[in-house]
């Protein structure tokens, strides 16, 4: 006989868990209980206000999907912490916290692995193990907050994975996070990047959620783009462009672009007038461009630009009427680009 799965809690709306405990014959404050406990970080043997009856019951038909902290990093210069997440079936998830004069932001990651083959990029070595849930994503938060002990006010999801080839999921984890019972996080206080699948951006444009979105642009034409990132083989920029305007135009929200410095590859003078003119070609609206010198990976031959060389680029972009800033470093002792303590964590465990 098969054994059903059990219902994942943490993947479920206010209104589903209620549902669903009514359902079972409890009382319907008990979902509140229970969401409370759970999004505290706690498991149903912590839930003391609880019947352990219940509490053993529950166990049996549901679990709390939170990952465990494998590793954190704790920057001394900054205080930016870095988690390494071990998911319930062995695999390994990376989180970034980083304090600003605002709150706390944490960058999550969206999946486990990539599978958009980005030449630059430590998370798409291996390749995508797996989607994550949306109890996975909400989980990440929920421990590290618990973990620090203050409340996360912002998310940027630019952690492993690409968020639009996990869109059910994340569209989900975006409902969840913004519930007042669950996380009550503003949509305005979250971002979301990708490389640019143009067609779930057009989809995500349609629900109009006002988070601000950020394409990985990292290239000026589609020549270049096609060199570092195989997306653009199905996508051009100016179709992808075209899809960031009409996104503006449904949801008000400036969009944001993220272009990596790579020495040689586009960093030139030419590259940022060009990178300046398609911009104002296809954007009606406010556009910013954030310049990241390029985190070298291992195992990749790229070099990387000093910070003084990315502020010159920016200041092109600037005089071309496009405002452009260069990434601030945060963590840089802790560093490990984003994927590259999960890589190191799997190729130790083989
Ligand atoms: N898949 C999504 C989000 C994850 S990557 C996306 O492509 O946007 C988060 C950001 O880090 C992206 O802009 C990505 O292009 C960039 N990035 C990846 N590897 C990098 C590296 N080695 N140095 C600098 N930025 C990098």
């Amino acid at each position: 006989m098969k054994v059903p799965d059990k219902k994942d809690f943490l993947s479920m709306s206010f209104e589903e868990l209620t549902e669903f405990i009514t359902a079972s014959g409890y009382q319907k404050f008990r979902a509140k209980q229970i969401y409370e406990w759970m999004y505290r970080g706690n498991d149903f043997s912590q839930m003391s206000n609880i019947p352990e009856k219940m509490r053993i019951d529950l166990d049996g038909m549901a679990v709390i999907n939170l990952p465990k902290i494998r590793k954190k990093l704790v920057s001394d210069i900054d205080g930016t912490i870095k988690y390494l997440f071990l998911l319930n079936d062995g695999n390994f998830i990376e989180s970034v916290v980083m304090k600003y004069n605002y709150g706390l932001s944490v960058c999550i990651s969206s999946q486990c692995g990539c599978r958009m083959g980005c030449r630059f990029c430590a998370s798409t070595i291996g390749g995508k193990v797996r989607d994550l849930l949306p109890s996975e994503l909400i989980g990440q938060i929920i421990v590290a907050s618990a973990d620090i002990g203050e409340r996360i006010s912002h998310i940027v999801m630019m952690g492993i994975g690409e968020p639009l080839d996990n869109y059910d999921n994340v569209i989900k984890f975006l409902k969840l996070v913004n519930q007042p019972e669950g996380l009550g996080i503003s949509y305005r206080n979250i971002s979301l990047s990708t490389c640019g699948i143009v067609p779930k951006i057009s989809e995500l444009a349609n629900l109009a959620f006002p988070i601000t979105l950020s394409i990985s642009l990292h290239a000026s034409n589609d020549i270049s783009r096609s060199e570092i990132m195989p997306i653009n083989n199905t996508y051009s920029i100016s179709e992808l462009l075209y899809a960031c305007n009409n996104y503006f135009k449904k949801t008000g929200r400036r969009i944001s672009f993220e272009y990596t410095l790579i020495s040689g590859k586009n960093d030139s003078k030419e590259n940022a007038k060009e990178l300046a003119s398609v911009l104002k070609k296809h954007i009606s609206g406010p556009i910013h461009v954030n310049l990241i010198p390029l985190n070298p990976v291992i195992e990749r031959d790229f070099k990387t630009v000093d910070r003084h060389f990315a502020q010159k680029f920016a200041d092109i972009l600037k005089s071309l009427g496009v405002n452009a800033t260069v990434r601030r470093t945060l963590g840089p002792d802790i560093n490990a680009s984003c994927g590259q303590l999960r890589r190191s964590e799997e190729i130790n465990n083989k």
